[in-house]
């Protein structure tokens, strides 16, 4: 009997959650299964797709058409997997091919050329048969000459890989070494003609003696760890043939280089031990439970997941640790690197495509059993998961914003109970919906009200600016501010000084019309850039020259308005001359590595204040940092969004945990116009739980989440008409399968309307329980498919953003 493959293809315009029937041709029986990516036919053209189930029976009526070719050996997506990609493709009104692809590396989705390696270890009869003397052939050339059954036994067997090249991109990274060529005596002849002088090329000659007669190669770097000597010598010594100049592939390990410090388990304090204790007792007995670990900063709530991590491995079980990208610092890395070493995997933007596939293999070999990393790591194909941990669960870098629109923490817990295995939610700040969750005994909560050691927490004192103005004129530094930083100065303490950029830039107004340079492809005023002496839109990347003349009224009188770090930079080194500054943004850490090196000069006190954007508020553990100051915290409490008060307490009571955290104490200045408004006057206080009842209030009174759910639909066409026709016609089909206790908001035009020349209207629903809601939904996006007409529709379950 014919066997037949269900496969999701990847058809871009016209995408489908359903899959579609193929005959499995009687040359690949038994070489697929689910999980594979194979080559199907489909109309004119050849494509990729998943195969998702095998059958013998199709209820489609006529021949069906045959697999082409199959891509890969062995699945690449186990049977779990597999499943979370259909639930994600439900829950998230996504389509299911673009589900597959988010999930694995995207060397996976790349075209690839695709090529076989000779391992170490194969039979030398293979090397000449097969590979005909090379090291490395393209794949459909080895099945030329092979089976594709018999190349996967071969790969079984270890002793060939098969190998995904992205185009055009290198694959081996490649080192200059040295080869030892000279014999010992050769070496003591050159050194018996050198001058006296010479005293450089006697040390390497030295050191050539000491190698000689080693077969492998030398990597520069490695020699010049050992000997006191510069490339300019090496180079010198090569040309006279001292030895072979060679070079040398290295591994793609994001790590190589780094010297981690192997940490040892500590010694718990009597919160953190209750905390390991139960949730250990939870990964032991396979429990599915959810705990949310409240802890204030400096509350030792990493330690508890190392500890935890610690025992799943003990149980030859596995880890997952999800964390938000901006708080993937060296520091954190670190960490988890320092207790275990070679069993931990990373994945996170940092990496390059190269790093991130040989991470992901690690992991799906088994040979890494803790992978780290932000929100797409939650897809790590990991097996025999032992506990899953969200640090910091209430961030938003966890929801997606592009189709999958998914929350990372979701997806958590789906795999949990997948594998039943615990959760751990950690945060100082978590969610409202977490908290009332944990309220309601969904979740169990475990509160750590102090920091290690009792260390006290930081004395907050606010700012009002407003009476500030009338002191001094326009700087952003309040006088208790300086007054502050200085006394670190004196008394050789550092600073960490935040500037809220959310919802805040800089722009350029003409003082005489009070025009401002907008995007023209956007609603929104361009940004001023110094670094690049030129103004950009955040929204669509335009750039363009900085005017000199009103584009209005032909002014010369523009001014730069707003504060920009850049701006606060030159304006502190005006006032403190002598201190030494370190600046934290985008601008400054684009190369790769910036970002580490900025911290690590921090870190060996280089500098005295360390001042950034929002990236500063997370994961930094500096003993120095007696300082933390906030120069602006109410920037964010004026957006359009019910969560702003939220991200304003979270924001501050972050940034404030970073100073105080041994044995000085912390203080922290926060200036604000609004220093009344409950979200800093709790943040002051450190008091979660009184900001937690305060807001859930407000919530309760404005039916939001977490009292409702809420699904947000936008719209968007280059005409506004269009648009606008679009989302009126979406609201009266979903009317009528709402019950009257449903609530629409809108529709209404988008806060920012017009994003790269297209115009958007958005409607959102919010609800508590709508059995058609679901239904309708997925049909509204099988329905409007990026269609003929341009009309593009986006459905964002629970999102986290309504700009
Ligand atoms: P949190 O993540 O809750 O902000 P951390 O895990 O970063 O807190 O811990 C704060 C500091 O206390 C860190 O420097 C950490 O190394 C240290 N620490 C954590 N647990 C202990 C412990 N049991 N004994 C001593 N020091 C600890
Ligand atoms: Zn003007
Ligand atoms: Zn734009």
């Amino acid at each position: 009997m014919t066997q037949i493959a269900e496969v999701i293809v990847d058809v871009p315009t016209m995408q489908t959650n359903r899959p579609f029937d193929y005959a499995i041709p009687a040359s690949l029986t038994k070489q697929i299964s689910p999980g594979m990516r194979v080559v199907v036919p489909f109309g004119k053209r050849q494509l990729q797709g998943f195969v998702v189930a095998i059958t013998d029976q199709s209820s489609f009526e006529g021949t069906l058409k045959e697999i082409v070719a199959v891509v890969d050996l062995r699945p690449v997506l186990n049977h779990e997997l597999l499943q979370l990609s259909q639930w994600l493709a439900q829950s998230t009104f996504a389509f299911w091919i673009s589900c597959l692809q988010t999930m694995l590396p995207s060397v996976m989705k790349a075209s690839y050329e695709k090529t076989v390696r000779l391992e170490p270890t194969a039979d030398p009869k293979l090397a000449t048969e097969l590979f005909q003397g090379k090291q490395e052939i393209p794949f459909s050339e080895a099945t030329n000459l092979t089976s594709a059954h018999k190349l996967l036994q071969l790969q079984k067997e270890q002793q060939v890989e098969i190998v995904y090249h992205v185009n055009n991109r290198a694959h081996k990274k490649m080192l200059k070494g040295l080869l030892p060529t000279k014999s010992v005596a050769e070496c003591e002849a050159l050194k018996a003609n050198l001058t006296k002088s010479a005293k450089k090329q006697a040390l390497l000659l030295a050191y050539l003696t000491s190698v000689a007669g080693q077969t492998e190669a030398i990597a520069y770097q490695q020699v010049l760890a050992a000997v006191a000597v510069s490339r300019e010598t090496l180079r010198t010594a090569a040309k006279k043939g001292w030895f072979k100049e060679v070079a040398i592939e290295q591994y793609r390990d994001p790590y190589a280089g780094h010297t981690v410090e192997h940490t040892r388990p500590r010694v718990l304090t009597a919160e953190q031990a209750a905390a390991v204790t139960q949730i250990s007792q939870a990964v032991k007995e396979s429990q599915n439970e959810v705990y949310l670990v409240e802890g204030v900063t400096g509350s030792g709530k990493t330690e508890i997941y190392l500890q935890v991590i610690q025992d799943a491995l003990k149980l030859g079980k596995t880890a997952l640790m999800l964390v938000p990208e901006i708080a993937l610092t060296p520091q954190m890395v670190n960490r988890v690197k320092g207790r275990f070493g070679e069993r931990v995997a990373m994945l996170h933007s940092g990496l390059s495509t190269g790093e991130r596939y040989d991470e992901w293999r690690r992991i799906e070999r088994q040979e890494a059993q803790v992978v780290v990393g932000a929100r797409s790591a939650v897809f790590a194909p990991l097996s025999h998961l032992g506990v899953i941990i969200m640090d910091e669960e209430h961030e938003t870098s966890y929801k997606q914003d592009d189709m999958p629109r998914y929350n990372a923490r979701d997806v958590a817990l789906w795999r949990a109970k997948y594998h039943n295995c615990p959760v751990i939610l950690g945060s100082a700040t978590p969610s409202l919906e977490s908290r009332a969750r944990a309220q309601k005994g969904v979740y169990h909560l475990i509160r750590l009200k102090h920091r290690v050691n009792d260390r006290p927490m930081p004395e907050v004192t606010v700012v009002d600016m407003k009476n500030e103005l009338k002191k001094t004129t326009e700087g952003n530094f309040s006088e208790l501010m300086l007054t502050q930083i200085r006394q670190r100065l004196i008394r050789h303490e550092q600073s960490v000084l935040m500037l809220n950029r959310r919802g805040f830039s800089s722009f350029v107004m003409c003082r005489d019309c009070g025009f401002v340079l907008k995007c023209p492809n956007c609603d929104i005023s361009l940004t001023l850039h110094m670094d690049t002496h030129s103004m950009k839109c955040h929204y669509c990347g335009h750039e363009e020259a900085i005017p000199k003349v009103c584009a209005n009224c032909h002014s010369h009188k523009i001014r730069y308005y707003g504060t920009g770090t850049q701006k606060v930079e030159a304006e502190l080194k005006e006032l403190l001359p002598t201190a030494r500054i370190l600046r934290m943004d985008i601008d400054t850490t684009r190369r790769k590595g910036a970002h580490e090196k900025i911290l690590n000069q921090f870190g060996q006190h280089d500098a005295d204040i360390l001042l950034g954007t929002q990236m500063i508020a997370k994961g930094l553990d500096f003993p120095d940092v007696t300082l933390v100051g906030v120069l602006n915290a109410d920037t964010a409490l004026g957006l359009p969004d019910f969560r702003a008060s939220e991200r304003t307490f979270q924001l501050l009571t972050q940034v404030s945990g970073r100073a105080g955290r041994a044995d000085k104490k912390g203080e922290v200045v926060v200036q604000t116009y609004n220093p009344e408004h409950y979200a800093i006057q709790l943040a002051r206080h450190h008091d979660y739980e009184g900001f937690y009842k305060r807001e859930m209030t407000l919530r309760h009174q404005g039916n939001y989440p977490p009292y409702y759910f809420t699904i947000l639909l936008t719209a968007s066409h280059e005409e506004e008409n269009l648009a606008a026709k679009k989302i009126f016609q979406l609201m009266n089909q979903l009317k009528p399968v709402l019950s009257q206790k449903a609530i629409i908001l809108g529709p209404t035009p988008r806060a920012i309307a017009r994003v790269n020349r297209r115009y958007y209207y958005q409607m959102v629903i919010k609800y508590k329980n709508e059995p058609n809601l679901n239904a309708e939904l997925t049909k509204i996006m099988q329905d409007n498919q990026e269609t003929k007409k341009g009309i593009q529709i986006s459905i964002d379950r629970e999102p986290l953003s309504f700009i």
